[in-house]
């Protein structure tokens, strides 16, 4: 285990990518069994306790979706003793009601991306792990609270739609993503998500709105993502500095132990 320690971390995604939002901050080099990180881990303080922060496509959004070291990335957050694990990302919306701007708190997905590491179980050791309820029930509840104290506008749940990308997609898709009833679409949750669940780790998801899809018959441009995500940025850091200290010390949910009933 790395020397340096943090109990949570955080994984910035489009538009978060400095690690300013930390006090006290050490870059830490990890090197994994799958490769390295995105980048560097910044390790530091937020609020009084011991935060992680790697941004997810790398300093200066260098690394593609589907191109992310996903398994290096929790890998090395579980190196520094993370045991929770806060994912921010950038989303388009597939309603109306879910407008740029706002935040998801997400508590479901479907998967529709195609050519990923999906586990650390490659065997001889082979495990089936439990994704009916993906996201720490817990930091949910705080999650909620801390956006309501600071009055940002929050929906209480969504379904993520995870598709490889790194396009955007056809009208037909989003027609179709709609029908399977998803809220709203992405490139990275999946397989963050269910390898933090390997690891024994809670994990969020706050999704924030920046687009709507191309079902809306508006087009998104990357620049339109980008617009939407400088404007909002602010926040985000504004419910980080909300939500981290809100987070009980002790754990008082199951993610720690999905583990023990996946290994065969
Ligand atoms: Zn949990």
């Amino acid at each position: 285990m790395a020397k340096v320690q943090a109990e949570i971390g955080v994984i910035g995604g489009s538009g978060l990518y400095d690690p300013s939002i930390l006090e006290n901050t050490q870059e830490v080099k990890i090197y994994t069994p799958f490769g390295s990180p995105s980048d560097s881990i910044f390790v530091g303080e937020l609020a009084g306790r011991r935060v992680a922060f790697l941004p997810r496509h790398g300093r200066g959004h260098r690394i593609p979706p589907h191109k992310i070291n996903y398994r290096a990335n929790i890998w090395a957050f579980k190196e520094l003793g993370v045991k929770r694990l806060i994912s921010v990302s950038a989303v388009g919306s597939l309603r109306e009601d879910y407008r740029p701007g706002d935040f998801v708190c997400t508590d479901q997905f479907i998967d529709m991306t195609k050519l990923r590491s999906y586990t650390f179980y490659d065997g001889p050791v082979v495990a089936h792990v439990s994704m009916a309820d993906p996201f720490c029930p817990e930091l949910r509840r705080v999650c909620l609270e801390a956006a309501a104290r600071e009055n940002i506008r929050v929906h209480e749940r969504g379904t993520y739609i995870c598709i490889e990308g790194p396009r955007f997609s056809t009208r037909a898709e989003s027609r179709l993503w709609r029908q399977f009833g998803a809220d709203i679409i992405g490139m990275t949750l999946v397989p963050e998500v269910n390898l933090a669940r390997e690891a024994r780790m809670c994990f969020l998801n706050i999704a924030m709105v920046t687009d709507y899809d191309v079902w809306a018959e508006r087009p998104v441009t990357a620049q339109e993502v980008a617009r939407v995500m400088a404007e909002n940025i602010e926040k985000v850091k504004r419910l980080l500095y909300r939500l981290i200290p809100m987070i009980p010390e002790r754990r008082g949910c199951r993610c720690a132990h999905y583990l023990d009933e996946a290994l065969i």
